[in-house]
């Protein structure tokens, strides 16, 4: 144990050095949510072998494999791994790799970086999906398209001509990059340009991500085919037409409402901002910001904090009437966005699915939005590898401690998370 724990602290450690299971482990006893949906199953089984899983169900139906390690959940409620379509994290590569780790200890397995990720970082995306060291599955949008951002000396492309764009996206391609950003705000691109970006990423095979708060620019976007969408649009409310469109385009949406909250949230929760694993998960500058008495008692004084409330509240409907048209809305929340250093990695994504539920989806729903739809937006398959917890998928998995689905908060009760087949230490 003195071992491992030392491994810990000096530098973010490989699988290898964990040590993968020597055999198969039965996950047993706990309450499982599959993450597709369907209604829990008691008393569980779940079964994984090298880095999947190789049974799953109600413990009449499934064998424990001779030689197993059991470990026993009674009482434990088991989940997918969760799924953060909307981080950034541009840091040195040292640093990247121990929020990458802090991450997975809140359970997240996967995310997803939406731009201002630097040429000489894109090749560590990969290696976490090579599982070189331990990490969340991750993907990068590369260095993504801002006329002016996000914030000052951000590494994105500013492209000032339609043949500017696609060398652009030609030098992406290059990269490797998974996904391409675009940030529809002020200043926008002209028109030509953004079309020259989509035509040339259809070309090259890159998928469109973007920010959009607008529907002019949702509409400019999706009748070009993009349909993977970073915010919602909140200058007009959602009407049955919005609906209508987002549904025949098969649009999806990631609210990233946790990085709007998190600007008072951690101010009213102490008791969760002084929790170690969230310390790590801050940049230092944000642990300042969230430390600074001054700052929280000017925070939690200002006379528009209520109607600041009442704003994000405000996306609330969009949510519920999207999720319930099948529209799909997914787990996104700016986690280590620079330009708001006070959205953690990893918690952020369960705000983000409790709000959901506020919003008033049922709870199995925003798990599903977390889990298995952010998977199928990522990966553009409705039958992706990971997401949910089924006979051969990915071994991403989170164990809880309290029942999610009595109480949503209950997501952060967290008792071990897997990642891979292996036990994050
Ligand atoms: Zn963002």
């Amino acid at each position: 144990m003195g071992v491992v724990a030392a491994v810990a602290v000096l530098s973010v450690p490989s699988f290898a050095q964990i040590g993968g299971a020597q055999g198969p482990i039965a996950i047993a006893g706990a309450r499982l949510i599959d993450g597709t949906g369907a209604p829990p199953i008691d008393d569980s089984v779940v079964v994984v072998e090298g880095d999947r899983i190789r049974n799953a169900g109600p413990r009449a139906r499934v064998q424990i494999p001779r030689g197993a390690t059991v470990v026993e959940a009674t009482g434990k409620f088991l989940l997918p791994g969760l799924v953060d379509a909307h981080c950034h994290i541009n840091q040195p590569p040292e640093d990247m790799k121990r929020y990458w780790v802090a991450q997975l200890r809140w359970g997240v397995t996967t995310m997803r970086s939406a731009g201002n990720d630097k040429p000489e970082t894109v090749p560590l995306f990969r290696q976490t999906r090579d599982r070189v060291f331990l990490a969340p599955r991750a993907y990068t949008a590369g260095q993504g398209f801002n006329v002016s951002g996000p914030y000052p000396g951000a590494p994105t492309f500013k492209p000032k001509t339609p043949d500017e764009a696609r060398a652009n996206v030609q030098n992406l391609k290059s990269q490797h990059v998974d996904f391409l950003k675009i940030w529809m705000t002020n200043p926008m691109f002209p028109p030509d340009v953004i079309s020259a970006i989509v035509d040339e990423a259809k070309k090259q095979d890159i998928p469109v991500i973007s920010h959009v708060t607008d529907v002019k620019s949702l509409r400019q976007l999706a009748d070009q085919g993009v349909t993977d969408f970073l915010h919602t649009p909140t200058d007009v409310p959602v009407t049955p037409e919005l609906i209508a469109y987002a549904k025949s385009r098969k649009l999806s949406f990631a609210p990233t409402l946790a990085n709007i909250e998190s600007r008072w949230f951690y101010y009213e929760h102490p008791e969760i901002l002084n929790m170690p694993m969230l310390q790590d998960a801050l940049y230092p500058r944000g642990r300042q910001m969230l430390a600074d008495a001054a700052r929280k008692a000017e925070t939690l004084g200002a006379a528009d904090l209520a109607q600041r409330k009442a704003r994000l509240r405000d996306v609330y409907p969009f949510i519920k009437a999207m999720s319930e048209a099948g529209v799909r809305i997914v787990t996104g929340t700016d986690c280590g966005a620079e330009a708001s250093q006070i959205t953690p990695f990893g918690h952020a994504t369960h705000r983000e699915l409790q709000m959901y539920a506020e919003a008033g989806m049922p709870p199995l729903t925003a798990i599903r939005a977390a889990t298995l739809d952010a998977a199928r937006v990522i990966t553009r398959s409705e039958d992706p590898d990971y997401g949910a917890i089924r006979v051969g998928k990915a071994a991403d998995l989170l164990l809880l401690d309290a029942d999610p689905i009595a109480d949503i908060n209950n997501t952060i009760k967290i008792n071990r998370v897997m990642r891979a087949g292996t036990w994050v230490p």
